[in-house]
């Protein structure tokens, strides 16, 4: 039996969806712009397929678009960079999201270079990466940012605490690093070269993990009283687990988001306000106004 504060991300996503659903109306409003969000899928890719059938379902609930961009397996660089700078060009396109990860062929970081900083919906590309870095408005990658408003949602401060985060990922372990360093936070960012990560695990008040790895977290790792955030996604045996064993963990944290239904809702709404916000960032020209209007 789980003791643990279940931080489920239902509540939030409620919230975020009917601020983001108003914003979505204002662009339409004034601008004429209804928010689209293209995904490029390159070649099969079944995890990365059934991460946008959930984003599109996400999207639709509060009036955003969504095309479907799908590339062959075979697909080459030039071909990759030409399908963006077209989507970077396309004044009916807000936000753009290339699912990962790509065939061995294609390096990623083309991707990175070609993407449109305005567009650029998951906060990958250096200007975005930058200005993070700088605590400069940006788009951010919204798993992180999606994680923060969750603990801000349930009132956990992260001022002064000591967060270890496991796994160093662009997407998520290193700007969520960023993110909490710039909350004032102390950071321990671990990865899998970390020598003793148990025993550094056992020192944190907040445990952050974004490893791919099912069960890495078990509660002889976690300080009694702890907050755990799981953004882990795996399958196993046709079920969705994160990286916490959350029967175990569940007993000595003070809190824990469960998976399916903690993180991951919220990261699905911090992506719609992305688009939204690129959306309005793309008409005024400029990365620095990623703040959605105020309600009317
Ligand atoms: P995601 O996109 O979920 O962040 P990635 O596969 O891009 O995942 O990155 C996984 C990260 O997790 C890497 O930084 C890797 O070093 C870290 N990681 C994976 N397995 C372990 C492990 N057993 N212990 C510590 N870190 C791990």
């Amino acid at each position: 039996m789980s003791r643990a504060q279940l931080l489920r991300g239902a509540p939030l996503a409620a919230a975020l969806g009917s601020d983001i659903a108003t914003a979505v109306d204002v662009l339409v409003g004034a601008a004429g712009l209804r928010p689209l969000l293209a995904t490029v899928l390159v070649g099969a890719n079944p995890p990365a397929a059934a991460y946008r059938r959930s984003i599109v379902r996400s999207l639709a609930t509060v009036g955003i678009e969504h095309r479907a961009v799908d590339l062959g397996e075979e697909t080459t660089a030039e071909s990759l960079v030409t399908t963006i700078r077209r989507l970077n060009d396309d004044a009916a396109v807000s936000g753009i999201l290339v699912l990962m990860p790509l065939p061995p062929s294609l390096d990623s970081h083309l991707v990175l270079e070609e993407l449109s900083p305005l567009k650029d919906v998951d906060g990958i590309t250096p200007t975005n990466a930058g200005r993070l870095h700088l605590g400069l408005p940006a788009l951010r990658p919204s798993t992180p940012q999606g994680g923060i408003e969750l603990l801000d949602h349930y009132g956990y401060q992260v001022a002064g605490q000591h967060v270890v985060v496991v796994g160093r990922s662009n997407v998520v372990g290193r700007p969520l690093a960023t993110m909490l360093t710039l909350r004032n936070a102390t950071v321990t960012l671990c990865h899998r070269q970390t020598r003793d990560l148990a025993a550094l695990i056992r020192q944190a008040d907040v445990v952050a993990v974004a490893a791919g790895h099912p069960r890495l977290i078990t509660a002889d790792l976690v300080r009694f009283g702890a907050i755990v955030l799981d953004f882990g996604v795996n399958v196993v045996d046709g079920k969705l687990v994160g990286d916490v064993d959350l029967e175990s963990v569940g007993r000595v944290a003070r809190a824990v988001t469960p998976v399916p239904g903690g993180t991951g809702p919220v990261t699905a709404m911090i992506l719609a306000r992305n688009v939204v916000a690129a959306g309005y960032a793309s008409l005024r020209g400029s990365p620095h106004a990623v703040d959605l209007p105020a309600s009317p």
